[in-house]
């Protein structure tokens, strides 16, 4: 039995997915550029280095912990990289947040807007921000309700955060294409030009509809743990 070196690997997955994006955004009515975020939660740091030596440099997670042990020395080595967050945020763990991460996808409430708010001024890294919509309003899910996005936005704009778009996870178990179309919708009343949407099952789907950053995990590194 031959193992494929995962070196290999992972290269052979990123070339798949770049020649599938860019296939997608010729089909996509909006002709957007896309940002592809690896999403390296459970994998270790081999795995993510595979990755940069393929040639990939930005990066996501969804534990501020996580991202903590893994990254500070990657950083360090690679000063190019760019990493974001896609994982809920608790208000404890903000500041480490700011420090570590240079985009948040996952804005929800005013109470947090106000504690990144207050933490980047104090930091001084005004870090470009998502804010994240319950699209399927999910009682078990993140996110702002649809029609609470507005007062929210207004509330992160009078703090003077910077936010660039809305992200959505859909529901497991309908269409995401509705999910995606309807982020899109409520991303242009907002005058907002950023779409985090779409994971390793349907971000050709997202392109199409106008995604401008898709969270890739399992069909970079392989199944999770
Ligand atoms: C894990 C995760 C992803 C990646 O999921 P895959 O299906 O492995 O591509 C994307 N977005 C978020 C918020 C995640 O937590």
């Amino acid at each position: 039995m031959t193992i494929a070196e995962p070196n290999s690997e992972i290269r052979g997955q990123l070339d798949q997915i770049r020649s599938a994006i860019m296939a997608a955004q010729g089909k996509s009515l909006h002709k957007q550029p896309v940002n592809l975020l690896a999403v390296s939660k459970t994998h270790d740091v081999t795995a993510i280095e595979s990755a940069i030596l393929a040639g990939q440099k930005i990066f996501a997670e969804n534990r501020v912990q996580e991202a903590a042990e893994k990254f500070p020395a990657l950083r360090q080595k690679y000063p190019d990289l760019q990493l974001h967050l896609v994982g809920p945020l608790q208000s404890n763990k903000v500041r480490d947040a700011v420090t570590l991460f240079d985009v948040i996808h996952t804005i929800d409430r005013a109470s947090l807007a106000e504690k990144l708010s207050r933490e980047m001024a104090d930091q001084k890294r005004p870090l470009p921000c998502f804010i994240q919509v319950n699209t399927g309003e999910e009682p078990q899910k993140a996110g702002v309700t649809p029609k609470a996005l507005s007062t929210l936005l207004n509330e992160c704009r009078s703090l003077k955060l910077n936010i660039i778009g809305l992200m959505c996870i859909p529901p497991v178990a309908e269409s995401p294409a509705v999910h995606f179309a309807f982020l899109k919708k409520l991303a242009d009343e907002n005058d907002l030009s950023q779409l985090s949407m779409g994971m390793s099952a349907d971000y050709e789907t997202a392109i199409r509809f106008g995604a401008t950053h898709i969270r890739i995990g399992s069909a970079i590194f392989g199944t999770r743990d």
